[in-house]
């Protein structure tokens, strides 16, 4: 059983996204009252797959959900390498993480929200949607907070995981700033799994990279980078069709199939990418920032919302080692920087290789290295 928070009775999570939604699993197991508020009146999330690597997963087992990733979405034996044209390279080089066999799960994002979102209902928090803040101001043992209803509130610790345009960081955090792009975009589709995939793919040595990530029995998606260019608007629904299908032109075995099968029925969707670790503090008073509003990376080392998790659970293990909330937070600051330090920059470097052409074994070795790493206990 983990062990009980003295430090703090009540905390408000602002942004129910998978930061926020482990930080509220982690902190009312061990006895905080928790209450959540979303902006979004449905608490919906996107409908593309996301990868679960293997230090991802571990992070998923402090909160029991392995499992549930298991049988809801999927879990494969590692990933490998293909040449753009379809010739099998090499495994990717995965690190066992605590001594179990490399593994790369996913699932669809929709299916993983509803399983967290159950595992909240069940521990009875109250969870309010179409509401965020307007102001938090520091008293010397509670956050006094003004929502966006008008009604007031009153905490022990507010965290915001209200992700990359964090309001809760506009309020309280003057010495940081929105995260920066990156010079490339990533494309994303959901779609049938392909008949001759079975783990996870990736595509190097064309100036476009793609990856494949089995997201349950008949389902993956597919994500492809390629270098961001500026545009007057949003592409609509027919240019993301036609534009995904013409930049997989060439790509060979499960990718070139994915080009033949897709249609426009399937979700298609095109981000540009920004990144950016904030600089310390990360907290000021008794609010505190986790996830993408702090540590927002792109999706090179499929590891942001492993990241959110991992943070979500080092807070709640040093708000109940620490005498009081304010030592708690520098601890949680002080286990957290250079790991996410680590996973912001290796990404925006691995992205920086690929608009400059390395070569295949050159990405390859940059993200089996930096998943070593990553393996090292969090
Ligand atoms: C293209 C792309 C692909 C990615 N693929 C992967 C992957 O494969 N694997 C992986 O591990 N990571 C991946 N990531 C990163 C991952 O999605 C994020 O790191 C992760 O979702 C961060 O979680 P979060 O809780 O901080 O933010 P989010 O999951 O974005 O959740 C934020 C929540 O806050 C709410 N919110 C927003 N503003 C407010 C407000 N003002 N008030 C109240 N609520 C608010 C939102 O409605 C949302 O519910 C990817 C990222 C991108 C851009």
């Amino acid at each position: 059983m983990d062990k009980k928070i003295e430090s703090i009775g009540t905390a408000l999570i602002v942004g129910g996204g998978i930061g926020g939604m482990a930080t509220a699993i982690s902190l009312a197991e061990r006895g905080v009252k928790v209450d959540l508020i979303d902006l979004d009146p449905e608490w919906r999330v996107y409908g593309a797959g996301i990868t679960i690597t293997g230090v991802t997963l571990r992070a998923y087992k402090h909160l029991g959900m392995v499992e549930d990733i298991a049988k809801h979405g999927a879990i494969t034996n590692g990933s490998s390498i293909f040449h753009f044209s379809g010739k099998h390279l090499r495994d990717l080089d995965e690190p066992a993480v605590d001594g179990e066999e490399p593994a790369t799960g996913g699932i669809m994002r929709p299916v993983l929200h509803h399983l967290m979102q159950e595992r909240i209902r069940a521990l009875g928090l109250s969870v309010q949607l179409g509401l965020t803040v307007t102001n938090l101001e520091n008293r010397e043992d509670k956050v006094d907070v003004v929502f966006s209803d008008e009604s007031t509130g009153s905490y022990d610790l507010v965290i915001g995981s209200d992700s990359v345009h964090s309001t809760v960081r506009k309020l309280c955090f003057p010495h940081m700033s929105e995260p920066k792009r990156t010079g490339q975009g990533c494309w994303r589709i959901s779609i049938e799994k392909p008949p001759m995939l079975e783990k996870g793919e990736m595509y190097f040595g064309h100036k476009y990279t793609v990856g494949i990530t089995r997201c349950g029995e008949n389902t993956v998606y597919l994500w492809m980078l390629t270098p961001h260019e500026r545009r007057e608007k949003h592409f609509d629904d027919e240019e993301l069709y036609v534009q995904m299908k013409e930049n997989l032109e060439g790509f060979g075995n499960s990718a070139g199939w994915i080009r033949d099968n897709m249609t426009r029925e399937h979700w298609i969707n095109y981000r540009p990418l920004a990144a950016k670790l904030q600089p310390g503090p990360w907290s000021n008073g008794r609010i505190v920032l986790l996830g993408d509003a702090v540590h927002a990376t792109t999706p090179h080392l499929a590891s942001g919302a492993g990241m959110a998790v991992e943070s979500a659970i080092v807070l709640a293990q040093e708000l109940a080692k620490a005498k009081n909330a304010l030592e708690a937070l520098n601890a949680y600051e002080e286990r957290r920087f250079d790991r996410c330090r680590d996973i912001v920059e290796s990404s925006i470097a691995i992205g920086a290789a690929q608009l400059e052409g390395a070569p295949p074994d050159q990405i390859g070795g940059m993200i089996g290295s930096a998943l070593h790493r990553l393996a090292a206990p969090f």
